[in-house]
């Protein structure tokens, strides 16, 4: 391997290797680990697996502010937060024009946070990919929905393998969203950490109790006039994530009835 790439190598290891050790220091301060903050409400698909669906009642559409992304970031770089950004809830991110420049803003202030994108893949190409990656995204997690042999994307994987990866819809653990989407057996008692140490926010700007909560039925405050701050101390937020560190029996309904592992997600 000729020196340029040597050097190349050695300086995404020595990122990694501080960022590793920079989100095991803030684990330890703050719990929270991973994001979820969806920008715009919309997806292109109605999966049968998801509240996109028609047969469930739709919620509101709309986007968030750009200036509501931006201080939820500055609000994160304030903490010093190194963990996972993920543009999404129930949309698909790449439906947002604004995505790079967004993206752009979030590098900027959090130089070691990881920045990644989980889509359904419709729209990317290997310009979208390019762009994206150089404003700052780490890494592209495409679910492939139709399960057929996407030439497109095989080619992106093989091209991109550390910052690419492509799965079949079959090969992915589906869960019923609270017993909402369907039924199957499930562990009822088990502890949930999801609430603890993931920060899941709507198009809406408001912090909900983790990604389940399609309609938002569990807000703790709404990011447009509170502070993140506020929020993530707020009595009863603290109260159920401890509660649900227990056993998920202990939260509310529709924890009583979640099959999620409830393990810390990334
Ligand atoms: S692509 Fe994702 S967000 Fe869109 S309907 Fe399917 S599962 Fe839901
Ligand atoms: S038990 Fe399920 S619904 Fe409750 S917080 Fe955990 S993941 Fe969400």
């Amino acid at each position: 391997m000729s020196a340029p790439v040597w050097g190349y190598l050695f300086a995404i290891l020595k990122l990694e290797v501080i960022r590793k050790v920079k989100l095991k220091l803030q684990y330890r301060r703050i719990g929270l680990i991973s994001t979820n903050i969806e920008t715009i409400s919309m997806c292109n698909r109605k999966c049968e697996f998801c509240f996109n669906h028609p047969r469930f009642e739709s919620r509101e559409q709309g986007e968030m502010s750009a200036e509501t992304w931006k201080s939820i970031m500055d609000q994160l770089a304030g903490l010093k937060f190194c963990g996972r950004i993920g543009p999404h809830f129930y949309n698909e991110p790449l439906l947002d024009k604004r995505l790079p420049d967004l993206i752009n803003y979030t590098r900027q202030v959090m130089p070691y946070c990881w920045i990644q994108i989980n889509s359904n893949g419709d729209y990317l190409n290997e310009e979208l990919l390019l762009k994206l990656y150089n404003k700052g995204v780490n890494y592209f997690f495409i679910t492939n929905y139709d399960e057929d042999d996407k030439a497109d994307f095989n080619l992106l994987a093989a091209k991109y393998p550390a910052l690419i990866s492509v799965v079949k819809n079959s090969d992915m653990w589906r869960t019923d969203r609270g017993g909402e989407i369907f039924h199957k057996e499930k562990l009822l008692s088990s502890s949930c950490r999801r609430p603890a140490t993931q920060l899941v926010v709507n198009w809406r700007g408001e912090v909900l109790l983790c990604c389940m909560d399609y309609y938002a039925k569990y807000s703790f405050g709404n990011l447009n006039n509170m502070k993140l701050f506020t929020i993530w101390n707020n009595d009863e937020f603290l109260k159920i994530r401890e509660k649900l560190k227990l056993s998920r029996q202990n939260g509310y309904s529709i924890c009583q009835n979640c099959d999620d592992p409830g393990a810390i997600p990334w």
